[in-house]
C-alpha cells in the first residue's frame, strides 16, 4: 500500500520524546513489510546542524494560507537503516527556530503548513496514498483537508486517513480565529460548533472527528482516554467513535535499541551472556563520578521532567528510600524547573549516591538503560511509554505505575510462580511508589529471583515486526472495497 506518514518528529532528525522514535520505527517496519511509505517532516533548524545528506526534491511552492503567502521547498533525505524517503519542508520563516515546539504566536501556522505541504507534495509527485497516517495534534487537520479542500483531486479518491494519538494531553487548541488563519475559513462549518461558540478550535479534536480510523499506542490507553479521568475533555468524542478507535501497542526499534549491537555501549551483551552489563555499569558510574560499590543497586531514569511523568511522587519517596536502603540513582532529563531543582538538590546532598544530568543525550540514555540495575518510571499517565520497554530489553527491570502502556507491558514479579518482569504499583501515591521501590531493592538481593526477572524481560517479544501487522490489518480494512 502507499502510505503518506506525517509527523512533527522523526528520529534521528527531530525528537523530543516517544513520537520521534515511533515516527521512524513504524515507517521502517512498514517498509520492511513491503509498503511504499513516504514521510513528511518540517525542516527544523537542528536538521541543518545534523550533517545529513539533504537534496532538493521540489523547488519552491507558494501557498496562500489564510492571509499569509508561504513558500516552501521540499528537500529529501533517507531514513537511516532503510530506503524510506523523508520529505523535509524547508520554510525558514516558520521552522528556523531553536526548538521543535514553540509558544510563539504562529504555532498554529507552523503546523498547518505541515498539513498543507504534505498533501501538496503528494500532488506534486503524483503519489496517490491509500493511507494518510497523521500523528498527534500537529497533523490533525489532514483528515478534514482530505474531505474538503483536497476532495476535488482524484489523486486522493481512494485515500483514507488514520490519526494516531500519542498523547491526548497535547491538543493544539487555539483561538477560533486560527481557522481562517490556517486557510480553512471556508470549512468553518465543519469545525466543532460548541468549541467555536466558546471562541476556540482544536487541531486534535478536528482530527478525531474526521479521521477514518483513530489509533492510540496501547490497548489500556485506548480504554482510558474514553473516561473523564484520562480523556482531557475529549472522552465523549472518543466514546462516540469507539467503533473506529483501536489500541495498538508500540514496539521497540531493533536497529536502535538492542543490547547485542548497540553502538553507544562500551560492552554488548545478551540474555545468554550478561557479563557485558556489568562492564556498562562500571563505565556509567565512572562517567558519573559515582563510586562502584558491588551489591548496591543503581536505579536509572531517563525522562522529560514533566507533570505527566509522576515525578511529584519522587519528592517524598526518594528521600525516604535513601534513608532506608543503600541504593544509587542516575537521572537524565530536562524540563520543568521544580523537578530540575529537586534532582539537582538531591545530587548535591548525596554526591556519592545520586547523579543528575540535566540535558538531552541519546548516547547517555542508552548507557543508562544498559548500565542501571533497575529503571524507574512512575508516570501519572503513559500512553505507551518506550523507556520501560527499552529497560526490559536491556535486562533492567522497570518499576512503574499501573497505567496506559505501562500496564500492558510490565507485569508484577511473583516469587511463587516465577512470573513477572518488573514492579508495578496500583495507586498513584507516594505510598505505592515507596512500596514498589522497596520491593525491587529487596528482591535485588536475591540473585536467583533477580536473574529470573531479568530473563523474563529480555526474552519478551517487544519488536515492531508483530505490531506492524495490526497496522497493516487496519489499513486493509479501511481500503475501499
Ligand atoms: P514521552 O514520549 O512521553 O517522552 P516515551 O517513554 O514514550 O515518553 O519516550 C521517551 C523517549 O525520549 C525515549 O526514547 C527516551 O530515551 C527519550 N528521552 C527522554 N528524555 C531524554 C533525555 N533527557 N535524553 C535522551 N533521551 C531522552
Amino acid at each position: 500500500m502507499n502510505v503518506l506518514f506525517v509527523s512533527a518528529e522523526v528520529a534521528p532528525f527531530a525528537k523530543t520524546g516517544g513520537l520521534g522514535d515511533v515516527g521512524a520505527a513504524l515507517p521502517r517496519a512498514l517498509r520492511a513489510a513491503g509498503h511504499d511509505v513516504r514521510i513528511v517532516l518540517p525542516c527544523y533548524r537542528r536538521i541543518f546542524e545534523g550533517n545529513y545528506r539533504l537534496k532538493l526534491l521540489i523547488p519552491p511552492i507558494t501557498l496562500a494560507i489564510g492571509q499569509s503567502r508561504i513558500s516552501f521547498e521540499t528537500l529529501e533525505v533517507t531514513l537511516p537503516d532503510s530506503d524510506v524517503p523523508v520529505y523535509l519542508i524547508r520554510c525558514p520563516r516558520l521552522y528556523d527556530r531553536p526548538n521543535i515546539y514553540t509558544g510563539d504566536a504562529d504555532e498554529h501556522l507552523r503546523f498547518a503548513l505541515l498539513n498543507w505541504a504534505a498533501l501538496r507534495i503528494a500532488q506534486q509527485l503524483g503519489f496517490a496514498p491509500d493511507i494518510v497516517h497523521a500523528n498527534d495534534w500537529q497533523t490533525g487537520l489532514l483528515p478534514l483537508m482530505l474531505k474538503t479542500v483536497f476532495a476535488w483531486d482524484r489523486l486522493f479518491e481512494n485515500t483514507r486517513s488514520v490519526l494516531t494519538i500519542h498523547n491526548i494531553g497535547h491538543q493544539g487548541t487555539f483561538a477560533a480565529s486560527a481557522i481562517s488563519e490556517v486557510g480553512l475559513g471556508m470549512t468553518a462549518a465543519s469545525f466543532h460548533q460548541e468549541h467555536l461558540a466558546e471562541g476556540r478550535m482544536s487541531f486534535m479534536l478536528t482530527g478525531l472527528l474526521y479521521a477514518n480510523a483513530i489509533t492510540t499506542v496501547s490497548p489500556t490507553y485506548a480504554r482510558e482516554i474514553q473516561t473523564v479521568e484520562h480523556g482531557v475533555g475529549l472522552d465523549g468524542f472518543l466514546r462516540q467513535r469507539r467503533d473506529v478507535l483501536f489500541g495498538i501497542l508500540n514496539g521497540i526499534d531493533d536497529a536502535e535499541w538492542n543490547p547485542t549491537k548497540d553502538r553507544h555501549l562500551p560492552a554488548r551483551y545478551s540474555a545468554d551472556d550478561l557479563t557485558g552489563k556489568a562492564a556498562n555499569k562500571a563505565a556509567l558510574l565512572q562517567q558519573l563520578r559515582l563510586p562502584n560499590r558491588p551489591g548496591v543497586p543503581l536505579i536509572g531514569m531517563v525522562t522529560r521532567l514533566a507533570w505527566q511523568k509522576g515525578l511529584d511522587l519522587c519528592f517524598e519517596a526518594l528521600p525516604a528510600l535513601f534513608r532506608q536502603r543503600d541504593v544509587q540513582l542516575v537521572v537524565l532529563g530536562s524540563g520543568e524547573a521544580k523537578y530540575e531543582a529537586f534532582f539537582a538538590e538531591l545530587a548535591h546532598r548525596l554526591p556519592h549516591r545520586v547523579a543528575f544530568i540535566n540535558r538531552f543525550s541519546e548516547p547517555l540514555a542508552h548507557l543508562i538503560e544498559a548500565g542501571s540495575d533497575m529503571f524507574l518510571m512512575p508516570s501519572r499517565y503513559e500512553p505507551c511509554g518506550l523507556n520501560q520497554m527499552y529497560s526490559l530489553a536491556y535486562g533492567t527491570p522497570p518499576i512503574v505505575h499501573r497505567t496506559g502502556g505501562l500496564a500492558d507491558t510490565v507485569r508484577q514479579w511473583d516469587p511463587r510462580s516465577g512470573e513477572g518482569n518488573g514492579f508495578v504499583f496500583d495507586h498513584f501515591d507516594a505510598v505505592g511508589l515507596k512500596w514498589a521501590l522497596g520491593a525491587a531493592v529487596d528482591t535485588y538481593r536475591s540473585s536467583r529471583a533477580w536473574s529470573r526477572i531479568v530473563q523474563n524481560g529480555m526474552r519478551a517479544e517487544l519488536g515492531w515486526s508483530h505490531r506492524v501487522r495490526e497496522y497493516e490489518d487496519l489499513y486493509r480494512a479501511l481500503a475501499p472495497s
